[in-house]
């Protein structure tokens, strides 16, 4: 429970408090380590002993007198979620004592024990050895378990001996680097004054939460996330009585636990509102670099389940838990900001701002195009597949939404006319100052998967339980791509205005199929989206093979992001989670509907039986309607008995595929996958048929409106 009084303790007590940020480092290093440091972090210098002793001890410091007696490097192995390995500070003396130790060493790198977690063959298990390695970065933290333990955790990258990424960071990081070069570049040549770019992110979380009563009688919930049966209740979402309604009070005092938690950690979680669908939710934080809010996504997602367990709840993040019924995205805000505190998309009042919001627009504009179909891959996993192009979500084709006045000013720039705003007059570029950009423009097309808000690009296809380092990795990498050609033409013109004007003019007229201000959810889009030649690639299986295509491989290779052997490992990790993922959710629908469901059934049928016996016995005429239920209970007990083998057989067939991890994932996802909708209709039709008291699970109307 939140027992703090705010009025006693400010929030900006308890702010950041479980965070050795730069605030806290500015205070406790010596000014020329500070300094150093800071050079460091901006990959301006690389990272000595020296200095990380000097750090490492004013971190021991710190988190001793906070009360941690261990610390751990923190690390995002490609499983998804995050991994640790305690040591306590102890070191014994030889008196029989211990002194609490702490050394740069120990801060700068560590070697877990790494061979179980998934490396798609990139170590041999001869050599399972992989190394954590200190990202100055990301600030250091505290994590306080429930039972009062503290521990000091270093946010790390996690590499192969032989150099190879094992984790999500080291390629994020890689692409932040390959973005900042490349806008360095352009910077230069406008003239523009800048030590680094870097990019921002903001990522909206959608959550929903179940009490943990319900949660535990619902196997299918604890082991897959979702809910693989269960039949839509009287009342869903139609009324939108929940979007932006008053939070209920035991989601609020979640909630207020959850911000507190976050705080101290120097997470700013800002706006929190009750979603779409019934106890679903949404909180979003303050932005931060993209490496600083990956990092803080994956501890708030972690935060989350933690401190809703506290309210005898469960914060469920899989993308799809109940079908017919919202599900849950993140929603990946982006930009880029210079040292110097410019928002390069941005648009200004002054004209001359413009020309490089326009340069830099345009440039995104062609990497999404260009590279749409690894920004879907980025996004894909089988809870997507379930959300995207339901009608809740954007569907899988990706396109961006400018707004009208925006696009107008692209066309009309790509068709040489000055856009006159009937304001000053027209510069360099032959763009009058762009009209100062109405806060609602960044309305906000919700429906778009990519959408222009003002200053910043809204990702909307991404996952809700999946980090965001992956859209992040693909978005940087494919705007570097991008720029770099740019830079290739402006580096050597000798007019700049007039390469510049070509530039824009001939890239918004090649890519100007990706610009669609309309519903994304219609079906005239779809239509429309294929005649433009826009790709739609409906499912992770299809998504995943985009990978390892040679423009992939080219685009990554090129700016140091991956190799071709890191890629191919990504798609092998991946394809199996996907075929693990429908694989487990099938066997425990098997389970489910074979052991629950089924003898229920069959107890209903024997109830019935005898009600209709005793009207016979009685001499009442008139016992049709309960033959007639009878008759529909037994007919869809066949059906789910049948489906259930079929599923059995068509599971059996897909795990035994040896012969690669695409056959077998799209093995899971043709056959597999469909059976177990049959299923599913098998089992909810039952649902509505068999009295309350029978059903042996919680209901869809007990996990999504008893709170
Ligand atoms: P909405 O729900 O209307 O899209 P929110 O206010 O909930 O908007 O979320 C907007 C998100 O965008 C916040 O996380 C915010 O910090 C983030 N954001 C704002 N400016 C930037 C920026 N320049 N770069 C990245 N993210 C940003
Ligand atoms: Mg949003």
């Amino acid at each position: 429970m939140n027992t703090t009084d705010f009025t006693k303790t400010p929030v900006r007590e308890i702010y950041g408090i479980n965070s050795f940020g730069d605030a806290v480092m500015r205070e406790r290093l010596p000014k020329s380590i500070y300094k150093e440091l800071k050079l460091v972090q901006n990959g301006k210098n690389s990272l000595s002993l020296g200095i990380a002793e000097v750090v490492a001890n004013a971190m021991k410091d710190w988190a001793l007198e906070r009360g941690a007696t261990h610390f751990t490097h923190w690390f995002q192995p490609l499983t998804g979620l995050t991994a640790e390995k305690h040591d306590s500070f102890i070191s014994p003396t030889a008196d029989g004592r211990v002194i609490m130790e702490f050394s740069g060493k120990e801060l700068i790198q560590g070697e877990p024990d790494a061979s179980s977690f998934p490396s798609g063959g990139l170590r041999a298990t001869f050599e399972a050895r992989g190394y954590t390695a200190w990202d100055t970065t990301s600030p250091a933290f505290l994590k306080e378990d429930n039972s009062g333990g503290i521990t000091l955790c270093i946010p790390t990258a996690f590499i192969s001996y032989t150099g190879e990424a094992l984790d999500m960071k080291v390629p994020l990081l890689r692409s932040m680097e390959a973005i900042n070069k490349q806008s360095l570049r352009i910077l230069r040549i406008m003239g523009i004054e800048a030590g680094r770019v870097n990019t921002s992110v903001g990522p909206e979380q959608e959550y929903f939460l179940v009490d943990r009563e319900f949660y535990d009688k619902r196997p299918d919930l604890m082991l897959t996330g979702r809910t693989v049966i269960g039949s839509k209740p009287a009342k869903g979402q139609e009324m939108d009585d929940h979007y932006f309604g008053a939070i209920k009070e035991r989601a609020s005092a979640f909630m207020s636990e959850l911000n507190l938690e976050l705080w101290k950690l120097g997470i700013a979680s800002k706006t929190q509102h009750n979603e779409v669908a019934p106890n679903q939710f949404e909180l979003a934080p303050i932005f931060d670099t993209s490496n600083v809010a990956t990092d803080r996504n994956q501890l708030l997602m972690e935060t989350m389940k933690k401190v809703a367990v506290r309210h005898n709840l469960v914060a469920l993040l899989h993308e799809k838990p109940f079908a017919g019924v919202n599900g849950s995205g993140k929603h990946n805000n982006w930009s880029m900001d210079t040292d110097t505190g410019l928002n390069l998309l941005k648009p200004g009042d002054d004209p001359t701002e413009n020309a490089h919001f326009i340069l830099f627009l345009v440039a995104v504009i062609k990497a999404v195009d260009k590279y749409a179909p690894l920004l879907r891959m980025s996004t894909a996993n089988s809870g997507n597949d379930h959300r995207l192009g339901a009608s809740e979500a954007p569907p899988a084709i990706i396109s961006i939404f400018l707004g009208d006045q925006l696009s107008k000013i692209l066309d009309n720039l790509a068709n040489g006319d000055k856009y006159t705003s009937g304001g000053k007059e027209t510069i360099e570029l032959g763009v009058s100052s762009l009209p100062k950009l109405p806060k609602d423009l960044t309305d906000r097309n919700r429906t778009s998967p990519f959408a222009f808000t003002g200053n910043k690009f809204e990702f909307r296809m991404v996952p809700s339980s999946m980090s965001i380092a992956y859209p992040n990795i693909v978005l940087n990498t494919a705007v570097a791509d991008v720029l770099s050609e740019f830079a290739d033409k402006l580096e050597n013109t000798s007019d700049l205005n007039k390469s510049m004007r070509e530039l824009i003019k001939d890239t918004y007229r090649k890519h100007k199929r990706i610009i669609f201000n309309g519903n994304n959810y219609s079906e005239e889009w779809i239509k429309e989206a294929a005649d433009r030649g826009l790709i739609n690639l409906s499912n992770t299986v299809d998504a995943l093979a985009e990978i390892s295509k040679d423009y992939s491989v080219d685009l990554f290779e090129r700016h140091n992001v991956f190799t071709r052997h890191e890629l191919e490992s990504r798609q092998e990790i991946q394809l199996e989670a996907y075929s693990q993922q429908i694989n487990i959710e099938a066997s425990i629908m098997i389970e489910l509907t074979k052991k629950q469901i089924f003898p229920v059934a069959g107890e209903y049928i024997r109830q019935l039986s005898g009600t209709i016996e005793g009207i016979k016995a009685s001499g009442i005429k008139g016992n049709s309607s309960f033959e007639t239920i009878l008759g529909k209970v037994v007919e869809s007990s066949e059906l789910l008995y049948n489906n259930i083998e079929s599923l059995e057989k068509h599971l059996l067939l897909a795990r035994n595929i040896e012969s690669s991890p695409f056959e077998q994932a799209t093995e899971y996802r043709t056959k597999v996958f469909t059976k177990m909708a049959d299923l599913r209709v098998a089992s909810d039709t039952l649902e509505t048929l068999i009295p309350c008291d029978l059903w042996p699970i919680p209901t869809y109307l007990d996990l999504l409106f008893r709170l």
